[in-house]
């Protein structure tokens, strides 16, 4: 399979500036040494609960943070080498989706001209062409494109997502990342877009990197998962397998959060996740997992497990995997 993104041992830190006369800065580590690449095609799925890094990863990928250490390569170009021309070039192939749609969509411009931007900056096409384009790709994320005079707040929440879509279709990307973006809206209208995007997939061969706090969006949409803690990857492996086959007790704990349909066949052993996520400025000693983790060990709270593969794809962070 040929690889379109390659993550290798990324950082991306953050220094705080201190108040205190003489105290040193603090620094919260987002990222936090991680390693993976995205296929051409597939769509990756990244899961953790809020805090765990993973939207920072995202934007640390196109170049919208910096990075503290580690590489980023796009088609085996790191892309924090590359000059101004070679960047904006990148930038039509890759693109994001954000989680609030009203707040990344400029409200005092109509949706055509919102639409028209990305070819705009780019010096793509013509004025007949940009609106033909425009048109297009209205009908495909199912909006009617006779409504392209409208403002963002004139759509509701699921067609201003639609939009945010559009946005994003307009220089044909080949790389999308969607960052919480069907978190802000209800189930149904979740599944819609759900489906959008997976139509989308189907018909262009784009590559994701679907970014959320809920496992259940990551399972629907996601042809391999990687789940997030503190900054670092605690499990990976293909959809399938990681909803047969997970190990880490954090992955079992997101499994476990799902609502039970037969309340009867709840599973007694499941593993409810107690207290928050701690501070990433201060991360706790050896696991991070362990003041929360029902299985941990005396030896997790001295040394990180690292990261090792327990089946072809499949790798776990785990003392109890070694
Ligand atoms: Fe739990 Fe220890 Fe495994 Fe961490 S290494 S997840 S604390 S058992």
């Amino acid at each position: 399979m040929e690889k379109l993104l390659e993550v290798k041992n990324l950082k991306t830190y953050f220094t705080l500036k201190s108040d205190r006369i003489g105290s040193r800065p603090e620094v919260v580590k987002a990222v936090n040494d991680l390693s993976f690449d995205v296929n051409k095609g597939e769509i990756l799925g990244i899961v953790g609960e809020s805090g765990c890094g993973k939207s920072t990863l995202g934007k640390t990928i196109l170049k919208l943070n910096h990075k503290t250490e580690g590489e980023i390569l796009f088609k085996g170009s790191e892309i924090f080498d590359l000059n101004d021309k070679d960047l904006k070039d990148l930038r039509r192939k890759m693109q994001m989706v954000f989680q609030d749609p009203f707040s990344s969509l400029n409200p005092r411009k109509k949706v055509g001209s919102l639409l028209a931007q990305p070819m705009q900056i780019h010096k793509l096409g013509t004025k007949e062409e940009i609106d033909a384009k425009i048109d297009e790709i209205m009908k495909e994320v199912g909006i009617n494109p006779v409504y392209k005079g409208r403002f963002p707040h004139q759509f509701s929440g699921g067609q201003r997502q639609r939009i945010g879509i559009a946005r994003a279709l307009m220089l044909n990307p080949e790389f999308i990342i969607c960052d919480e973006a069907v978190s802000a809206l209800d189930v149904s209208i979740q599944a819609q877009v759900l489906n959008l995007l997976l139509d989308l997939h189907d018909k262009y061969k784009f590559t994701y990197i679907f970014i959320a706090h809920d496992l259940a969006v990551v399972e629907f949409i996601s042809t391999r998962i990687l789940v997030m803690y503190l900054g670092k990857i605690v499990e990976t492996a293909e959809k399938k397998e990681l909803v047969g086959n997970h190990f880490h007790p954090y992955t079992k704990a997101l499994f476990d959060a799902f609502p039970a349909t037969d309340p009867k066949g709840r599973d007694e052993r499941a593993t409810v996740l107690m207290g928050d996520v701690p501070s990433p400025i201060n991360p706790p000693s050896g696991c991070y997992f362990h003041p929360r983790c029902p299985r941990a060990m005396d030896k997790c709270k001295l040394e990180y497990p690292p990261l090792k593969e327990v089946s072809p794809g499949h790798k776990v962070a785990c003392w109890l995997h070694e």
